[in-house]
């Protein structure tokens, strides 16, 4: 009996690194920014930092420190019902640090504050401003969680300034439960994308979802339709990948090649405006260059 599920070759990958790269990181210290990219050992990080054929370098990084008031069953950040009181300096830092850093896409995100009565938007929201101040070339994409489906909060970081509204769906709705934290749903997580659209309809909405956790491709396709109908521009595929025993099981490392078909159906069939899939996708894999080849041209 087979009890251990063997990675399969598309996942034993050397992470390419390109010549932007150097130069980032050596700027990156001193900054004191933590990126999501360097922490969880991203893959794409020699891609995204060194921004690829447009030399649009992405990097992503977490606000309003690393303890989640959630526990999704795929996620390896800490829970914390009563994490530490949000740090003011935080958005003026954080801005200050971006414009010094070099980059031109960034991706901001944040643990879940359900402790906090708007959830952190009014912090994500400033900290967006203050970005725009002080580098306005710089393009801001927000990955934000549900905010509990408070769409005030929505609207706050939709109006931000920003040029990207993300907000992922993670998986389709019938594994939701087994996946997500309880207090996130897909239909919640529609109503965030879809209002966010609603206030800034020439604002890009993302979503992303992972492969290979049990869904079948007749939910996948459902899922498409669904973010489609409420106009979501953006979509990602990435596989699963497991981060300790402690969290859930890879049901199924997905081939390649039906990455690619997800691909094709969301882009040719369904008519997203961008779709990036792959093993190593993830949410915001190199978002920047996509950026600027698919939305702005
Ligand atoms: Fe960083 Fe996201 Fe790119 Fe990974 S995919 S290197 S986390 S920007
Ligand atoms: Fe991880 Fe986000 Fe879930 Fe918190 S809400 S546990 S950060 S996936």
């Amino acid at each position: 009996r087979r009890t251990h599920v063997r990675l399969p070759e598309w996942l034993k990958t050397e992470i390419p690194v390109g010549d932007n790269f150097a130069r980032l990181k050596k700027d990156l210290r001193g900054l004191k920014l933590n990126t999501v990219c360097e922490e969880a050992r991203c893959p794409n990080i020699g891609e995204c930092w060194s921004g690829g054929d447009t030399g649009t370098a992405t990097a992503t990084i977490m606000l309003m420190g690393d303890e989640c008031t959630r526990g999704c069953r795929f996620c390896s950040v800490k829970t914390n019902r009563q994490p530490a009181p949000l740090d003011p300096a935080e958005p003026l830092h954080t801005a200050e640090a971006i414009s010094r850093w070099g980059l031109d896409y960034i991706v901001m995100t944040s643990v879940d504050r359900d402790d906090l009565p708007d959830g952190g938007a009014a912090h994500f929201a400033k900290t967006v401003q203050l970005i725009k101040q002080k580098a306005p070339h710089v393009l801001v994409e927000c990955l934000t969680g549900d905010f509990r489906g408070d769409l005030a909060s929505v609207e706050q970081v939709a109006r931000s300034g920003l040029d990207v509204y993300a907000h992922n769906v993670e998986t389709v709705e019938n594994l939701s439960k087994y996946v997500r934290d309880r207090r996130a749903t897909f239909r919640q997580s529609l109503s965030v994308l879809e209002h966010a659209k609603k206030v800034r309809p020439q604002l890009v909405t993302k979503t992303s979802m992972m492969l290979g956790l049990g869904e079948t491709d007749e939910e996948v396709m459902d899922a498409l339709k669904e973010l489609r109908a409420i106009s979501v521009d953006v979509v990602t595929f990435g596989q699963y990948m497991r981060p300790t025993k402690k969290h859930m099981k890879v049901h199924e490392y997905i081939h390649p090649d039906k990455f690619a078909h997800w691909a094709c159906v969301a882009e040719h069939e369904l008519g997203f405006k961008y779709v990036a899939s792959g093993p190593l996708v993830r949410s915001s894999y190199k978002a920047g260059e996509f950026y600027i080849k698919n939305i702005v041209q």
